[in-house]
């Protein structure tokens, strides 16, 4: 052959080679690359079974993802990232799915929030919808409304057969539930959702009802089946309120899922024959962490693991709920033909049996058993409460460790128990014990689940992680080192006196430290504007409002009058607050509607001659169940010619699906306070709604007397060695209830 026919024949192999690819292009999967919306939605009509459509790297602004096809079993159509995790859905966008066999993957939503009620729905509209699809390997991180009570949904799944699983949901901090399944039509119910190996990151304390992380059904579709599983995910810090998991219908599978210091419980709250098994809570001590809660019939709970688990009434380790007879579908369907068995409580605080008994609440548990459960604690109390006849569950073969037994039924023995950690992370008896979780419990671990390409949020100290910046008190210094003070900073006070001539925004978190003999004033209306991001830690400062203006209702901190998605912290250590006087209501601490502190603190500090209050926590004055600060707590500290009050401290409503407000003062002295003619409440301490109240060991002299109104729950008021001088005493009152005055006062002087 000469050259020229041996180039021909390559050639004709080339084309004939190039034909082939381009045929098995043409029957298979195409790639399709598309860079901007309107080529999305071109490709998105063109799509067929194996079709990738990809977004191209890069910011993707205001997009309202609308995916629709039919793909096939084993052949979906895919809509993913030409990179995964560097494509960024933002600002006014949200993804709809509709169809059969769809697949999105690799999408991270952020800076932004959805334009509508959902950020991804699993249907178009109420009558299409997606089913046999998958949403995996997506990313949504604080898209939230920036009105903290505006309410949206990060995922709604609808439909049947559907899959979401190695997603990552963290920092949803407005109102609405993280994610829930629908079943509000007949195409969505029985749906055989699943739900799994997601990472459910951080959820802050909402401060209302609607700070749920998953729920399953709603209570009008709840006699009916959902057949969802939920498996093998990570709820790190679901703190929104006391329901993680709400499962609102039958017959759900939970199943080995991890719960790490997430406040509130696994809550069976309607719908029956529901499995939840070889879970894992680790509470590690911290405040309201729960288990699960069972309510309704056929409920199995089993093998699953609980430990250092704080929460007490409704959230405790393990509730067992009475029921209503012939209840209402909103109420609570008494329990009954429940099984609990083989699971490890351990230094958990709270057992409660027929929890809720009351008038309406009277159905007792029936034909139930609780057998071969590990009950142990360090300390040997009994973690049991009883509230009403415990005779229709059979108690069996229950191991208590050091505990005494209860004395309710026979069932429990005692053995010693000394545990050790074993390899998966959970606590064993090192002796031969037949109770408790299995040794192969599989525990499902925070790096098992979402994607590997997004970083998971560790925990962090509200402050001081940054550097130190000196201040010298010369003109403007102050604000200039405020304004180029990143988060975690230090500002250093150098002594002498510093005057604030403009507002200090604190929009991160920052201490502000005096270095030696420190006094600072203000001239302007406030002298700290906290706004959203914003934390403040006040350390070893004289603040005067000597130099305030002659305006009526100054205050020394306030927050942002807009409303505030990031919740603050606030701490005044070691300082002392003078001369809040040039004119009426000059309040220390003045809080605005939509801002919610998730904890203040007033140490070793003192405060006089102030003709407002100290705290202002009651703007959320609507009833509506919404607060202004989950913790306040006062030690140390004096108060002195204060016309206004202490606190004002003020949660309304009736809804039961907060853990706070809490309040605390120890140790701390009230001289003159409340006594102002402007002082509405003609109290020293004005506490409505407050959930948990502890005012110990403190003294009150030439006071007003304090008002604490118990509205709603099981409030919690303990006043006890406290010295009253010329106070009148306490006035708590119940005001919904109409149960008897249920706080404890005792050992207090100068009181009858
Ligand atoms: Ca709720």
């Amino acid at each position: 052959m000469n050259n020229k026919i041996v180039g021909f024949v390559y050639i004709v192999i080339i084309v004939v080679s190039l034909y082939g690819c381009a045929v098995q292009q043409t029957l298979g999967a195409q790639d399709i690359l598309v860079t901007d919306q309107a080529a999305f939605e071109k490709a998105v009509d063109a799509a067929k079974p194996g079709d990738v459509v990809k977004l191209a790297n890069g910011t993707w602004e205001d997009f309202e993802i609308l995916f629709t096809g039919r793909g096939e079993k084993d052949n979906p159509i895919r809509l993913t990232a030409e990179t995964k995790g560097k494509v960024f859905i933002t600002g006014q966008s949200n993804l709809r799915l509709a169809g059969e066999y769809l697949e999105v993957s690799g999408l991270v939503f952020k800076d932004g929030f959805t334009p509508t009620q959902e950020v991804i729905s699993f249907r178009q509209n109420k009558d299409t919808l997606a089913n046999n699809s998958r949403v995996t390997e997506v990313v949504i991180d604080n898209y939230n409304n920036p009105e903290r009570f505006e309410t949206d949904f990060w995922v709604m799944m609808y439909g049947k057969n559907n899959r979401f699983d190695h997603n990552h949901l963290v920092g949803k901090r407005n109102k609405g539930v993280t994610m829930a399944v629908r079943m509000n039509t007949e195409a969505s119910r029985e749906n055989y959702h699943r739900i799994d190996h997601n990472y459910f990151g951080p959820r802050t304390i909402l401060g209302s009802n609607g700070g749920e992380t998953l729920r399953i059904g709603t209570s009008h579709h709840s006699r009916l089946n959902s057949f969802t599983t939920v498996e093998n995910n990570y709820f790190d810090r679901c703190d929104g309120e006391l329901e993680i998991i709400s499962s609102k219908s039958g017959k759900n599978i939970l199943r080995n899922n991890t719960f790490f210091e997430s406040r509130g419980t696994l809550t069976m709250r309607h719908g029956n024959n529901t499995l939840v098994e070889g879970n894992v809570f680790f509470g590690n001590g911290v405040d309201h962490t729960g288990g699960v809660r069972v309510i309704n019939g056929g409920q199995i709970v089993k093998n699953n693991y609980l430990e250092g688990l704080k929460g007490t009434r409704f959230g405790g380790a393990l509730v067992v709920m009475n029921g209503v007879p012939n209840s209402p579908i909103n109420r609570y369907d008494p329990v009954k033909d429940a099984v609990i068995e083989n699971n490890s409580l351990i230094d958990s605080d709270n057992v409660q049996l027929g929890a809720g008994s009351d008038a309406e609440r009277s159905a007792v548990p029936t034909n139930t058993t609780f057998s071969n459960n590990l009950i142990t604690n360090e300390d040997g109390r009994d973690v049991f409460t009883v509230y009403d006849d415990m005779s229709g569950i059979a108690f069996s073969a229950n191991v208590l460790g050091s505990m005494d037994p209860p004395d309710f039924a026979q069932g429990f023995g005692r053995q010693a128990v000394a545990l050790s950690r074993a390899d998966n992370g959970l606590l064993y008896p090192a002796s031969d014990v037949n109770a408790g979780v299995s040794r192969d419990l599989s525990v499902t671990r925070k790096s098992d689940t979402g994607v590997d390409w997004y970083s998971k949020p560790d925990k962090t100290e509200p402050f001081g992680f940054g550097k130190t910046i000196t201040v010298a008190p010369t003109e403007g210094e102050l604000y200039l080192a405020m304004e180029k003070a990143e988060a975690g900073d230090t500002l250093l006070l150098q002594a002498g006196k510093h005057v604030a001539r403009k507002f200090l925004r604190i929009d991160k978190p920052v201490t502000i430290k005096a270095d030696g003999d420190v006094s600072l004033s203000f001239e302007r209306t406030t002298l700290f504007e906290i706004l959203d991001g914003g934390s403040l830690q006040i350390i070893g400062m004289n603040i005067t409002g000597a130099d305030s203006p002659d305006y009526a209702g100054n205050s020394v901190i306030r927050t942002s009058p807009y409303s505030m998605l990031q919740n603050y912290h606030l701490e005044i250590i070691d300082s002392d607050f003078s001369d809040f006087d040039v004119n009426h209501t000059f309040n220390v601490i003045s809080t605005a509607k939509g801002t919610f502190a998730d904890n203040i603190l007033i140490r070793n500090s003192s405060f006089s001659d102030v003709t407002g209050s100290i705290l202002k926590l009651d703007k959320e004055f609507d009833d509506f169940g919404i607060y202004n600060s989950e913790y306040l707590t006062i030690e140390g500290s004096k108060f002195e010619n204060v016309q206004g009050s202490l606190v004002d401290y003020y949660r309304g409503g009736t809804d039961e699906s907060t853990f706070g407000p809490h309040f605390k003062l120890t140790g701390s002295e009230l001289i003159n306070v409340g006594g102002g003619k402007r002082n509405k409440t003609k109290a020293s301490l004005y506490l409505h709604g407050v959930q948990v109240t502890n005012i110990e060991n403190n003294t009150f002299v030439d006071s007003k007397p304090f008002k604490i109104n118990h509205t709603v729950g099981e409030p919690k008021t303990v006043i006890v060695d406290n010295l009253f001088t010329n106070t009148p005493a306490p006035v708590v009152e119940e005001l919904n209830s109409g149960l008897q005055p249920t706080a404890v006062i005792k050992n207090n002087s100068g009181i009858n």
